[in-house]
């Protein structure tokens, strides 16, 4: 049965028979241009939906992440802050409140939301083109987690400097509790969508809250050693490069304003950001796993 959540708009709840079992949330465009997921949740709010996901227990948590960006088309609002990067509330204590953008009061309304489940799935889609892959916690389980849903694996993104304590899934990896994020592919492109659904039924297999067979050919695992902020403003990437582009020790990965970044050792790409303004995450670096 679907219901609207009693307390915070734009969170649905869909109830196996029964009603008991795992509390399972599934966030789409947490980065409000991120429609891919989006569009698996409404296909889970359908009837139809809801058939072909067979929920055998527990409850789905649906969290529309960021509604006012979806609405206004953007990753985040006009005059926002990134809504994927509040998740440590750190800032719920240092920022005064008449300062809070509309994303502050969105975290602090899906806090409690995120604290009450068991496990998690975040769909995103990227900028630049990528084949769907997964954002794990580095342990075993989570690394079978994200094989678990068919897509290649990263995960390192728990390191010092990096971001897992700010972003959605965070909270749930540091209790040890299943969760992933997912880059479906690209924001527009027509397959994303249908990965976000394929991708969203392995998970919940893989839960054993649905009957669907989760993926059991291991696709490859990176480990990421480097996360590269852009440094001056008008930094540039050498190519429009792809997630999963490879360059070879000594390549250069951009310049601009006397600032010059090569590669000391092999390294694949993830989520290079083209449009990434001075200070934010303009790619990310990992080496493949044997
Ligand atoms: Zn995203």
């Amino acid at each position: 049965m679907l219901t609207p959540h009693p307390a915070v708009e734009s969170v649905w709840e869909l109830r196996a028979e029964g009603g008991s079992g795992p509390r399972v949330g599934v966030l789409g465009a947490i980065h409000g241009n991120e429609v891919g997921g989006l569009r698996a949740l409404e296909r889970l709010m359908t009837d139809a939906g809801a058939r072909e996901a067979e929920l055998a227990k527990g409850t789905l948590v649906l969290i529309h992440g960021n509604p006012r960006a979806t609405a206004e088309r953007r990753r985040y609002t006009a005059g926002g802050t990134d809504l994927n990067r509040l998740f440590d509330f750190g800032w719920v204590d240092r920022l005064a409140r008449e300062a809070w953008t509309y994303e502050h009061h969105r975290a602090h309304a899906l806090r409690s939301v995120l604290g009450d489940l068991d496990a998690l799935l975040d769909l995103h889609s990227a900028s630049q083109p990528t084949v769907p892959f997964a954002i794990a916690a580095s342990t075993a389980e989570g690394i079978a987690l994200g094989r678990a849903t068919g897509c290649r694996v990263t995960h390192g993104w728990d390191g010092p400097g990096m971001l897992m304590d700010h972003v959605s899934i965070g909270h749930l990896v540091a209790r040890g509790r299943p969760a992933l994020s997912v880059e479906c592919g690209q924001h527009q492109a027509p397959e994303t969508s249908e990965h976000a659904w394929r991708i969203l039924l392995r998970f919940l297999g893989a839960l054993g809250v649905s009957r669907h067979p989760p993926e059991t050919n291991a696709a490859p695992t990176y480990r990421l050693f480097g996360r590269v902020v852009k440094p001056t403003r008008h930094f540039e990437l050498t190519k429009p490069f792809a997630s999963f582009d490879v360059l070879a020790p000594g390549d250069v990965l951009g310049r601009g304003e006397g600032v010059t970044i090569a590669v000391e050792e092999e390294a694949h790409l993830l989520l290079p950001t083209p449009t990434a303004a001075r200070g934010e995450d303009l790619v990310y670096l990992a080496r493949r796993e044997p």
